[in-house]
């Protein structure tokens, strides 16, 4: 065998697993088709945080006058040197990632990699032959979900404009279509949301989606709700929505954020006696085996839990699994996730509708109120942003089973707490903890009287 371990695909997981590998002495090879880092430093996390960042600014001005400053003129946003700046952070990301495997002793294949039966990969011209075989190739936007909507922009491309569009309409109401309305709505974009939900961020919390509609409102973003256009027509400039009973809408520009699709297809998977899922994925078990004798899969490929965290926490476990004799896997029961609109949402644990379905015994403590940081403002001077909070208690073991938020640095706290949540934490732990003060997160230690009790 050429190598102990090779990986297809150096992204979040990939970049994990074979750096592990080789702290353990394995001799290891990854495979990338483009760029070092994959989609969360090049196309996903990293930039979009960075646009967020760029985003916040827009109503930190407008506060900014309320706190005493005087601003010289309307602040003007410019795409461009947004886009520069990110190209370049990007570009330093990648060399970091590239230097972190030379340094690691993993040899580096660039181009697209397939299987070529059990123990082998084809990289172009080059065969290499392996023990063991992980594919983290990730996921990557569809563009079939309906007529027309493959002629539109993805968050590929939008992290990628030079400049923003006037008027844009975003189809879907996921995490990427909520997180960009958001965003381009602070940049000054005119944004209206297209999706077949009653409410955005299906999955999430109830509290959290009704919230997370009303902060779409209160920052100018038209919600459609259960209006999902028939096709999308490109005109000349600009677009059209075809919304059915004879009403088109123009837009300027639309992005396509109806989900993710794992690339499964040109893997070679039917060479070694696999077959990919309906919905594209490789079916793993617990352990991230495929059922092929010496092949895995991680990550977004696999479509268990789509976060960065969790890819590189499943490279981890499978590298210490395979050459530390430490056997080991990742528990995705509980893993905090947040989405970046503004103001953020976080959680961790399941939703209140999961816990009634399970028929679990549960005490519901929420809390929502004007923040302190807008309250000084006065109503009409803020986009009127409540932060609304909520604890999910076993009512026989009193452990706290959720943490739901929506407000300003909701992610930072929530992170924190799912530690509690980890260790086992019950309500009384959080009852007799003292407040920092003036904080939001003391309000998760001050809930007292709970609202609702299940079933
Ligand atoms: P990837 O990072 O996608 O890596 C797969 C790699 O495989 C890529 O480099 C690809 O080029 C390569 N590849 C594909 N096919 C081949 C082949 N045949 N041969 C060789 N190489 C190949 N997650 C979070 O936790 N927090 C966030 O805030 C967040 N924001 C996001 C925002 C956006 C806009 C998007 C799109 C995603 C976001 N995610 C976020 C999700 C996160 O990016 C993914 O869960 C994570 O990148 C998955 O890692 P992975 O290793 O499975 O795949
Ligand atoms: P999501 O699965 O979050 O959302 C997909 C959206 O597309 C939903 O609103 C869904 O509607 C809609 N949709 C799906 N199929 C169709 C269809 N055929 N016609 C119309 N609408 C459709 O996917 P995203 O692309 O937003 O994000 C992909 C994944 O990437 C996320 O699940 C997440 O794991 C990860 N991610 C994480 C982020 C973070 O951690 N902050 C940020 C961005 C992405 P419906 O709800 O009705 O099914």
């Amino acid at each position: 065998m050429d190598f102990d371990l090779v990986v297809i695909g150096a992204g979040s997981g990939g970049v994990a697993a074979s750096r592990r590998a080789a702290a353990h002495g394995a001799r290891v090879a990854i495979v990338e088709a483009g760029r070092v880092g994959g989609t969360c430093v090049l196309r996903g996390c990293v930039p979009k945080k960075l646009l967020m960042y760029a985003a916040q600014y827009g109503s930190t001005f407008a506060e900014a006058r309320g706190y005493g400053w005087t601003l010289p003129a309307a602040p003007q946003f410019e795409m461009a040197h947004w886009q520069a700046a990110k190209s370049a952070e990007t570009t330093r990301l990648e060399g970091l990632y590239r230097r972190l495997l030379e340094a690691s002793g993993v040899t580096l294949f660039e181009g697209a990699g397939h299987l070529d039966g059990p123990g082998r990969v084809r990289v172009g011209d080059e065969r290499l032959t392996a023990r063991h075989i992980i594919l983290a190739t990730g996921a990557s936007p569809v563009r079939d979900s309906l007529p027309g909507i493959e002629t539109c922009a993805t968050s590929n491309e939008l992290l990628d404009l030079e400049a923003l569009p006037r008027r844009a309409a975003i189809i879907g109401s996921g995490y990427i279509a909520v997180e960009f309305a958001s965003m381009l709505a602070r940049l000054g974009v005119q944004v209206a949301m297209y999706f077949r939900a009653e409410l955005p961020l299906r999955g999430f919390d109830p509290m959290l989606r009704a919230a997370a509609a009303a902060a779409l409102q209160a920052a100018s973003v038209e919600l459609h709700a259960g209006v999902l256009p028939q096709r999308v027509r490109p005109l000349l400039e600009g677009f059209a929505l075809e919304l059915g009973d004879e009403r088109a809408v123009e837009v300027d520009w639309v992005l396509n954020a109806t989900g993710r699709r794992p690339n499964s297809a040109g893997l070679g998977l039917a060479s070694v006696g696999l077959a990919p899922r309906a919905d594209g994925a490789v079916a793993v078990d617990d352990a991230l085996r495929t059922g092929v004798d010496g092949l895995y899969a991680i990550g977004d490929l696999t479509q268990r839990m789509n976060l960065t965290p969790v890819a590189i926490a499943e490279g981890r476990a499978l590298a210490d699994t395979l050459f530390a004799a430490t056997p080991r896997q990742v528990d995705l029961t509980r893993v905090a996730h947040a989405v970046f609109l503004l103001p953020p949402i976080a959680s961790v644990g399941p939703t209140e509708d999961e816990l009634a379905a399970a028929g679990r015994p549960v005490t519901v403590f929420e809390t929502d109120f004007n923040p302190m940081r807008q309250a000084f403002l006065g109503a009409g001077a803020t986009r009127g942003e409540r932060t609304h909070m909520k604890l999910l208690v076993d009512s026989g073991s009193d452990r706290v089973l959720a943490v739901h938020m929506i407000g300003a640095d909701a992610p930072e706290i929530v992170q924190s707490l799912a530690v509690a949540l980890s260790a086992g934490a019950t309500k009384a732990h959080f009852d007799r903890t003292l407040a920092v003060h003036p904080t939001a997160a003391e309000e998760f230690v001050l809930l007292r009287e709970p609202v609702r009790r299940l079933p």
